[in-house]
């Protein structure tokens, strides 16, 4: 019998490991291979038989991380030798993920797969902070940028007019680096520096803080508190409503 390997994209959630489907769970359980990123929580790792090889693919500090042509090899490759490989990723795997390149890689090999979808930080850092993304007539469109471009400067491949105008809510990924460009930027184009914002530092781990401010000010306070990456930026009406939950009061700077 010809045994047909399958790779299995699992977004593993944001980072708490109760915040992945039980579909996800599955896959792991029953991996041969599991290849996955930084930031992935341990108790997750932890599921793989105890024979499933891991393969970490994540970047860490003082150690050469593989680049996404090796990563992509790497999953095929994995797919050669074993049946079930699962490539494991933070958040969705298909938001800001290199997904669409490691789905090319599996089907120019023509390696069946599927996609087990996960928590995006965006509606994990929404429910840490208590809001909606979207409201009934005040926020009806949410929008998920990367506030790093191929260079790692603000991405000039988005068009910062229409987030300026975008009457709803904005979530940035990967925005720590440039954020005062990316909040310059807005209220530059006439977004209201009033608009209430959040920066969301490591949304469910227990390292997370949220700090609540103004457009216009809110890249000072990220900074006087040295907020770090993983971080989501959101602004937006609904950010108004934000509310601490108990076990972040503490980790709460600051309440625009
Ligand atoms: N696929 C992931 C995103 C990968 S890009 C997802 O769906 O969430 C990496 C960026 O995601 C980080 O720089 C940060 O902006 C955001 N991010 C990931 N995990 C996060 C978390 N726990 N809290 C806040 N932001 C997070």
């Amino acid at each position: 019998m010809i045994k047909r390997a399958h790779v299995s994209f699992v977004g593993a959630g944001p980072g708490d490991p109760e915040l992945i489907t039980l579909k996800g769970l599955k896959r792991i359980r029953e991996a041969d291979a599991v290849i996955h990123d930084r930031l992935i929580p341990r108790e997750v790792l932890d599921e793989a038989p105890a024979g499933a090889e891991i393969i970490d693919v994540g970047k860490a500090p003082g150690r050469a991380c593989p680049g996404q042509g090796h990563i992509n090899w790497l999953i095929v490759e994995a797919a050669r030798r074993h049946r079930r490989v699962v490539r494991l990723k933070g958040g969705d795997p298909g938001i800001f993920g290199r997904l669409a390149e490691e789905i090319e890689a599996v089907r120019a090999a023509g390696i069946p797969f599927e996609i087990v979808p996960g928590v995006t930080a965006a509606t994990a850092a929404a429910a840490r902070a208590g809001i909606s993304l979207t409201e009934r007539g005040t926020a009806s469109m949410v929008v998920m940028a990367t506030g790093t471009g191929r260079t790692g400067a603000p991405t000039e491949a988005l068009d910062w007019g229409f987030l300026a105008r975008v009457e709803g809510t904005l979530a940035i990924y990967m925005p720590v680096a440039s954020l005062d460009a990316i909040t310059s930027a807005l209220t530059a184009l006439g977004r209201d520096p009033r608009e209430p914002a959040l920066m969301v530092e490591a949304a469910g781990s227990p390292d997370e803080r949220v700090i609540a401010g103004r457009l216009g000010e809110i890249a000072d306070r990220a900074r006087e508190a040295g907020l770090r990456s993983p971080a989501l930026f959101i602004s937006g009406p609904t950010v108004a409503a934000a509310s601490v939950p108990l076990a972040m009061r503490r980790a709460l700077v600051t309440a625009g």
